[in-house]
């Protein structure tokens, strides 16, 4: 269907339409509770918890829903996917900061 640029299943725009041929692949559940943390626990810029003095908790990370004021001025719901991805690409950073 990607080839011959028709989805005759669903009916799906053929600019949607992209080939999914390049190993390796990965999967993931994606199953989110909450959209989005609105405030919360405070983290600087290497996703390490503040307390309430604004100092680092050590060995203490958080991101996603975790983790507080990403979202705190505006919800943009003109961007599509900002949660999700803040959530992975901020969990991903998290993790490569406690493993240094
Ligand atoms: C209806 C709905 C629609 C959405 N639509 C979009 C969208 O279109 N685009 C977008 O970008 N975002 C969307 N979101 C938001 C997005 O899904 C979340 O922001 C994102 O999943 C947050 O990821 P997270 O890893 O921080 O939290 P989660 O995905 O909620 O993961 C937290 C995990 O921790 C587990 N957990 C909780 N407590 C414990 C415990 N005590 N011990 C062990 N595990 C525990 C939970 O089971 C869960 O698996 C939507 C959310 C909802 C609810």
């Amino acid at each position: 269907m990607v080839a011959s640029q028709q989805d005759t299943d669903f009916g799906k725009e053929s600019y949607r339409l992209e080939p999914v041929d390049q190993a390796p692949y990965y999967g993931a559940i994606v199953g989110g509770r909450l959209l989005a943390t609105l405030d919360g626990l405070r983290v600087n810029t290497k996703m390490q918890v503040l307390n309430e003095q604004g100092k680092v908790i050590e060995g203490l990370y958080a991101a996603g829903n975790c983790s507080g004021g990403f979202f705190w001025g505006a919800y943009s719901d003109h961007v599509p996917g900002l949660t999700a991805s803040h959530a992975l690409t901020f969990g991903r950073l998290a993790g490569q900061y406690a493993v240094e």
